[in-house]
């Protein structure tokens, strides 16, 4: 498990604090034993436009075979997401190797 440092002062002595609930999912919330100050887990989706559950996916049709014209017709028929062929190409890149390693452990077939 990878150390989590506080965002303000660079303090890796954190510790879990709940939980937040949003629309776009949920987060952990940090509290940083040193300047106190509460914070999310950076997850690497933080500065993304999309959500995180339109992310993953996009990027698993994609895996699945389906070509990005596809992909992208499929959520926004679907989800009502708009989604640039280009976008999810780059997703896909990106997030692609992660998805798959982190999906392997809980997939029952
Ligand atoms: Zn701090």
């Amino acid at each position: 498990m990878r150390s989590i440092e506080c965002v303000k002062c660079k303090n890796l002595d954190v510790v879990m604090r709940g939980k937040r609930y949003n629309k776009t999912g949920v987060k952990q919330l940090y509290r940083c034993n040193d300047c106190r100050s509460i914070f999310v887990e950076p997850d690497g989706f933080e500065r993304m436009r999309h959500k995180k559950e339109d992310i993953v996916r996009a990027i698993h049709m994609h895996n699945d075979g389906l070509s990005l014209y596809k992909t992208q017709y499929h959520l926004r028929q679907h989800y009502d997401v708009n989604i640039t062929r280009r976008t999810i190409s780059q997703w896909t890149k990106k997030y692609g190797l992660f998805l798959k390693s982190a999906s392997s452990n809980s997939k029952t077939h």
